[in-house]
């Protein structure tokens, strides 16, 4: 399907669950009442109707998606989907160590891994609890399983700004792909609007940094990779990659809908515009109701989103 700005769109985010093991800083939202997730048999209804409207990448988010047990039904289930191409998720990594094989086995392809230091203190402070090691035996057993891996590194001034090196270091030593995330100004934890205290770097002076030591060779973008700005560093098997969605929208190239834990398709990251799938699931619409649901979404999606949010944006619900 395209969108009125002829946009194709290819690539649906499902984010499975709201629920996450990890309270990082830029994704502190107000806890929310614990809402129940949908079943994997509605999640493959969702699945089945969005390829029907031509989606052929599937990315499991949340929340995280590792908290739900039948997270590897889910990827089988969603892998075997007529039409879907490629199913991958996106993780923190702490239950990797345990479910890399089995899901690699069900037929997921890849993993990106969000790791914002490596400094287990540090990481400590930022996920609020978490605990590096496991997510570094999490990225050895996806490599060991045969996935793809990549690392998502938010970059936060003043904060984890001086690993940038050895976070590509890191990458480039275990031939993994890394990409570096401008901040997008979230909610507070307590509710009251927009988190101030964190101040994201523009892409372009991470790229400068990683610049200064590593060769960089503008290398395409990966097949669905969508909005980084990607480079080969020279002499290695790691591409870097630089998403600015701040200070670099990249919305005409946007190939993405999302679907939301609580089962609302949505428009666009943060400008919105939401339709109750799952309630129309759920009162027994008909494939053709859903499929026009879906239309009508893609129809909706803005040219180029709304940065500043006056409502706070929960990431966990909505997938990052
Ligand atoms: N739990 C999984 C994880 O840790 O990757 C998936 C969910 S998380 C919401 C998905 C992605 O959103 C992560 O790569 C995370 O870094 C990113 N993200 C969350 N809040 C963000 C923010 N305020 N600015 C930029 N990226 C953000």
């Amino acid at each position: 399907m395209k969108d009125s700005f002829g946009r194709e769109l290819t690539y649906l985010r499902l984010s499975v669950t709201d629920r996450c093991n990890l309270y990082c800083l830029y994704c502190r939202v107000p806890e929310l009442p614990r809402r129940e997730n949908m079943t994997t048999a509605e999640l493959a209804h969702i699945v089945n109707i969005a390829s029907l409207a031509g989606i052929t990448k599937v990315r499991l988010t949340g929340g995280e998606p590792a908290l739900r047990h039948d997270i590897v039904n889910i990827t089988k289930t969603t892998a075997s989907t007529p039409g879907i191409a490629k199913v991958v998720m996106t993780t923190n990594g702490l239950a990797l160590a345990r479910l890399a094989r089995p899901l690699a086995e069900a037929g997921l392809r890849g993993v990106n891994v969000s790791c914002d230091s490596l400094d287990a203190e540090l990481f400590r402070n930022i996920t609020k609890g978490g605990e590096l090691a496991r997510v570094l035996d999490g990225l050895r057993a996806a490599r060991e399983a045969g996935l793809y891996v990549k690392i998502n590194c938010v970059v936060m001034r003043g904060r984890n700004d001086h690993e940038i090196e050895s976070m590509t270091e890191f990458a480039c030593a275990r031939g993994m792909d890394i990409r570096f995330i401008e901040y997008m100004p979230a909610a507070r934890g307590d509710g009251s609007g927009i988190e101030s205290s964190i101040h994201g770097l523009p892409g372009d002076i991470v790229r400068a940094i990683v610049a200064q030591r590593y060769e960089l060779i503008p290398a395409d973008a990966l097949p669905g990779d969508g909005p980084a700005q990607t480079y080969q560093i020279a002499g290695t098997r790691t591409t870097v990659g630089f998403i600015s969605a701040m200070s670099n929208p990249f919305c005409e190239s946007c190939n993405r809908v999302r679907v939301t834990s609580a089962g609302k398709i949505r428009s666009c990251l943060l400008t919105g515009g939401e339709a109750d799938l799952l309630g129309s699931i759920r009162a027994g619409a008909s494939d053709a109701a859903l499929l026009q649901m879906f239309q009508n979404a893609i129809d909706a999606r803005p040219p180029v989103y709304q940065l500043y949010q006056s409502a706070p944006i929960d990431m966990r619900a909505i997938g990052g």
